[in-house]
């Protein structure tokens, strides 16, 4: 079996790669460097004993269409596209999924049988594989807070309201995002978008940080009261040390403060499920993953 992995520029990799016959797939994003997306498709490879190639590609939104017209007329199968790309992608697909129609936003490109580009979002279902499977966290009737109002948020609300959650709240620094974003999703169920300010006095089950804040090792304005008891903190978020929000989490009493390296994985596994029709088994790449950020 032939399995690699590596970092590379796009134009090296379609210079090198394209005389080979192996499977070739990849992520576009920008910045690309601290990607784990190589390493969960190569042990999913190993695991399922399947024979493909996956890279990381440093990718700017101005270069995103030539860089995935050039990449699947090469060879290449199917593109896992990240910050800042995934409207980009949502633009490029010839074909969408419902739930990457809903969302404006994909993360998953797969060339078909003929010749056209499906576009499909698998970060919602993602994340509520990792929390209702992994965590067993439960949604049903639950009070859902969503912190940001981006791209990640339109990915999720659909699949999370498919649990039934007795609301979802989004908030964001930018109020209006919040409005438009629960006026587009609101046939879905009982959706509203506010600012912080307007939730200081409301109480969550499950408070989402959606926002990139993280990053930066910062935090939306959040009230102390706004977690209930038993309740549970989620980043979206990861990294080797606990996010912001997930030490912000653990102060104000919540049961679990998790972060998204389990979302992560768990998207990734959708789209490898979507590209080669096997599924492979997550528990044994979280337990791993997480293992190897703790040493
Ligand atoms: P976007 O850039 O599309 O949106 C960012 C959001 O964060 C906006 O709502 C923005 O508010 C808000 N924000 C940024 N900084 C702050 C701050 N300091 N205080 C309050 N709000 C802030 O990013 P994405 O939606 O694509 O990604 C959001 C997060 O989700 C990132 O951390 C990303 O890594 C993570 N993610 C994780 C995935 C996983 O598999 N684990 C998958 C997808 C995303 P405003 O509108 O006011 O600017």
């Amino acid at each position: 079996m032939a399995v690699t992995q590596s970092k590379e520029t796009a134009f090296q990799f379609l210079s090198e790669n394209s005389m080979s016959t192996i499977d070739q797939y990849a992520v576009f994003g920008h910045p690309i460097s601290h990607s784990k997306s190589p390493r969960i498709h190569t042990l999913f490879a190993q695991q399922t004993h399947q024979e493909l190639s996956y890279c990381a590609q440093d990718v700017p939104a101005d270069s995103f269409s030539v860089a995935v017209t050039d990449f699947f007329r090469q060879g290449g199968k199917g593109l896992n596209c990240t910050v800042p790309l995934k409207e980009l992608a949502w633009q490029h697909a010839d074909i969408l999924s419902e739930r990457a129609q809903f969302s404006k936003a994909v993360n998953t490109l797969t060339l078909q049988k003929n010749g056209t580009v499906l576009g499909d979002n698998t970060d919602g279902i993602g994340l509520v594989t990792d929390l209702t499977i992994n965590h067993m966290i439960p949604l049903l009737d639950s009070r859902v807070l969503i912190l940001g109002a981006g791209g990640a948020s339109r990915g999720i609300i659909g699949p999370l309201m498919e649990k039934s959650p007795t609301h979802i709240v989004i908030a964001n620094r930018t109020v209006e995002k919040a409005i438009t974003l629960s006026h587009e999703f609101s046939q879905l169920g009982k959706i509203t978008g506010c600012s912080y300010d307007e939730i200081k006095n409301s109480e969550f089950d499950l408070i989402l940080n959606a926002t990139s804040a993280s990053l930066s090792d910062d935090l939306p304005p959040l009230a102390k009261n706004l977690l209930a008891t038993n309740g549970t903190c989620y980043d979206l978020a990861y990294g080797s040390q606990p996010t912001a929000f997930v030490k912000w989490g653990l102060a104000h009493g919540a049961k679990k403060s998790l972060d998204g390296l389990g979302m992560l994985i768990e998207q990734a596994a959708e789209a490898f499920f979507i590209w080669r029709g096997v599924r492979p088994e997550t528990a044994a790449i979280v337990a791993l993953l997480n293992a190897e950020r703790a040493n």
